[in-house]
């Protein structure tokens, strides 16, 4: 079952959570975007994971890409409390046996 809509923290703008290869949420805009430089999927729990497509694994088949929310986040990008809502904050630590 999907996930519910999620929506930004800041500007309420329709988000997508996504985890990173790092382990990091990451938040894009719900609607895929070709202009944008994220590769995100749904894995087999229902998880959208996201990762940089590279010359070396070019977009795959079954990944869209969507644009970082950051970006275009109507709060603005330069504010630093929107990057640390939208991506850079790492709520997923508790969950990692201390790193
Ligand atoms: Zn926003």
């Amino acid at each position: 079952m999907p996930a519910p809509p999620s929506r930004c923290p800041v500007c309420w703008a329709p988000v997508l959570w996504t985890i990173t290869q790092a382990g990091k949420r990451l938040a894009v805009d719900a609607t895929p975007n070709d202009e944008g430089n994220t590769a995100a999927y749904r894995d087999g729990t229902g998880t959208m994971r996201s990762r940089r497509p590279s010359a070396e694994l070019p977009l795959l088949p079954y990944e869209r890409l969507y644009m970082p929310h950051v970006a275009t986040c109507g709060a603005g990008s330069a504010k630093p409390e929107t990057t640390r809502c939208l991506g850079l904050i790492r709520l997923d630590d508790r969950r990692r046996d201390g790193r």
